[in-house]
């Protein structure tokens, strides 16, 4: 199937209020162009230097998402024009972001990354570590970053109740965080959850963004693209 039919397929499937990141990952702007063409403007990345050589290159109304583990040192080359960075890790993270945002003299979009799988590779904080860091000074005098809720990725297995059990426990994050720091924040709504393998479970937790790469662009050949 095109990219085309895959893409109308899978909207078909989802709510019409869960967003649609298209992950495009180690896939040429070809193929970006020719979502963008039926509709899709949300594009997700997860390398810094990829993302921007990209967004060079597409129309400039498209809205690039970051979704993988970023390093400080790469901020610079998407700070000027990323949507929302799903991936803070740390405060370190979000401390850096808040600087190369002053210095575009814009805001950036973030969504806290839990820890959520059993898998140990998997990058994210515990709900502890995000507790200690919203309660610390040095977070409020931030100003050039808005979080916007969380982010989590489940593990890799056909054991259909855990991942359901790791989506709820992400959404259970975001409850509490709402509940005792952002009530008063309407920008405070964002579960980021859901991959091609595990969406519609997601969907069912409360995803409100879902983050899909293979079912729109077919499998990444990581041996040849990277
Ligand atoms: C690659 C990736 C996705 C998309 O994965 P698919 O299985 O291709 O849908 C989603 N989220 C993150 C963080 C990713 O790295």
């Amino acid at each position: 199937m095109s990219i085309r039919e895959n893409l109308n397929q899978l909207l078909k499937t989802l709510p019409a209020e869960v967003k649609l990141v298209a992950v495009s990952k180690t896939k040429p702007v070809g193929d970006i162009a020719e979502a963008y063409s039926c509709g899709q403007r949300d594009f997700g990345e997860n390398k810094a230097q990829e993302m921007a050589s990209k967004h060079a290159v597409l129309p400039q109304d498209i809205k690039w998402h970051f979704i993988g583990h970023l390093q400080t040192n790469k901020i610079k080359y998407l700070a000027p024009f990323v949507e929302m960075i799903h991936s803070v890790d740390s405060f370190k993270l979000l401390a850096e972001i808040d600087k190369a945002a002053e210095k575009n003299d814009r805001i950036i979009k973030c969504l806290l990354q839990f820890h959520i799988a059993v898998e140990e590779t998997k990058f994210g904080l515990s709900l502890e570590e995000a507790v200690e860091f919203l309660e610390s000074q040095e977070y409020k005098e931030l100003r050039h970053v808005e979080i916007c809720g969380v982010m989590g990725m489940a593990t890799f297995t056909d054991n259909q109740l855990q991942i359901s059990d790791e989506f709820m426990s992400l959404r259970k994050n975001f409850n509490f965080l709402k509940s005792r720091y952002f009530n008063e924040n309407n920008s405070f709504r964002e579960i980021s959850m859901g991959m091609s393998d595990d969406f519609q479970i997601a969907v069912d937790c409360g995803s409100t963004i879902v983050r899909i790469g293979s079912t729109i662009f077919g499998e990444r050949n990581y041996f040849k693209s990277n």
